[in-house]
């Protein structure tokens, strides 16, 4: 039998990972097995588009695979058990020599934020979006949340529904970690928009009328939007996998579980160290390298090859704000803000380039077009 390689997840990161090691373990007789609880790619950047009421192609993983050697499962992950190398999927069990898992994140829990909404995963979106439809004109919106994703939501509705009265909430300055020339940008974008914002308000739990500050004050809205970070999936963290409280599992410089090096971990699901030794962005930005990092590790040490060694770095953060309008802050390798910013139809065409070459990389080979594999072996593969 040849090395079974179980990968979980086809969103950015695992559909990269799956796609590269394929293309780098070619003439080897690797087994790769991917699944998804979905039979297509989701893009996941573009959810406040769909809560928006907008409709979004759809991109058929059996086409995105095709001509390569994974096998795609269409199933629902519900356990890994990490000792005894297995997962459990629709009931089935899978056995596995080596798992990448890249079941991404979903939104942070917090007090009451599961009866408001959100638009992290796909279903999630789907339900603002039924409840936009049926809002009627006047009633309150609240996004609680200022950083990229509340941003993005906030201004898509408001520009879809000028006859919602919306509001944005966030914890600190809004956009503070911007280049004042982008900050005036949102600003402006914001006021033209006719979003009221909320600065310095800690929000503490959701109720079905509003959010709650750390104060007790209550932000009454008929419509709350949680949109307050995000918490990696967590069935790697109740599989015994070394993780931090975020639930993403903690990796070394090759995307490799600490507590468990024959499993890969990648895209939101992993705790890496980024440039600057910060934690990496939860963000296709850091998602997508992480899966080419793992999956030329593991073709390397499946074919006694030496890994090349990449490393994540940060070029830009690009925000929508709504369909006629972004802002892209270009920023250092480990993520600070440069002064160069972009705004206007060049961010929205800048932006919109990158949704677009974000479903182009899943479905193609990337960076290089890697060397055909020498010969297949597990000489470099962990005991346990
Ligand atoms: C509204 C919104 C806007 C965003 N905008 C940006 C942006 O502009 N730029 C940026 O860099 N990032 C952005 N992000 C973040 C970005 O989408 C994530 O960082 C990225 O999707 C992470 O990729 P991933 O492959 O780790 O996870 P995902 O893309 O979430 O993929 C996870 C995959 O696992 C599958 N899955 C989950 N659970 C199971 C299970 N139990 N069994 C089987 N399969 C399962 C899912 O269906 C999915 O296919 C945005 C996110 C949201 C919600």
């Amino acid at each position: 039998m040849g090395h079974r390689v179980l990968m979980l997840g086809a969103g950015y990161a695992g559909l990269t990972a799956a796609r590269r090691l394929a293309a780098l373990l070619r003439r080897t007789d690797t087994e790769i097995t991917l699944i998804n609880d979905r039979p297509d790619f989701v893009e996941r950047l573009r959810l406040h588009q769909v809560a928006a009421g907008q409709d979004l192609p759809s991109h058929d993983l059996a086409d995105l695979l095709s001509g390569t050697s994974v096998r795609l499962r269409v199933a629902r992950v519900s356990a890994v058990d990490a000792e005894a190398r297995t997962v459990v999927a629709d009931g089935t069990a899978f056995a596995y020599d080596t798992l990448v898992y890249a079941l991404g994140s979903a939104a942070a829990p917090m007090p009451g934020a599961g009866d408001v909404w959100n638009a992290a995963s796909p279903a999630a979106a789907m339900r603002l979006r039924d409840r936009l439809a049926r809002a009627g004109a006047g009633e309150r919106v609240l996004v609680a949340g200022g950083g990229l994703t509340g941003i993005e939501l906030a201004t898509e509705i408001a520009e879809s529904r000028p006859d919602l009265p919306v509001t944005l909430a966030t914890g600190g300055e809004l956009g503070d970690w911007l280049a004042p020339a982008a900050q005036r940008h949102l600003r402006r974008r914001l006021h033209h928009l006719g979003i009221r914002t909320r600065e310095g308000v800690r929000i503490e739990r959701f109720t079905p009328d509003g959010a709650v500050t750390g104060d007790g004050t209550l932000l009454a809205a008929d419509l709350p939007i949680a949109a307050t970070g995000f918490r990696a999936n967590p069935i790697a963290a109740a599989a015994g996998l070394d993780a931090a409280p975020s639930g993403q599992v903690a990796v070394d410089a090759a995307m490799r579980s600490l507590s468990h090096p024959d499993v890969y971990v990648i895209g939101d699901a992993a705790w890496a160290n980024g440039p600057g030794g910060r934690p990496l962005r939860m963000s296709c930005s850091s998602g997508m390298p992480t899966a080419w990092i793992a999956a030329g590790d593991l073709a390397a040490r499946l074919t006694d090859r030496r890994p090349s060694r990449l490393r994540v770095r940060y070029f830009h953060q690009a925000i929508s704000l709504g369909r006629s309008d972004a802002v892209v802050q270009f920023v250092t390798a480990d993520d600070r803000p440069k002064r160069a910013v972009l705004t206007g139809p060049a961010a929205v065409r800048y932006k919109e380039a990158l949704c677009r070459t974000g479903v182009w990389a899943v479905a193609h080979d990337l960076p290089a077009r890697p060397k055909p594999a020498k010969r297949p072996t597990t000489s470099g593969l962990p005991a346990r």
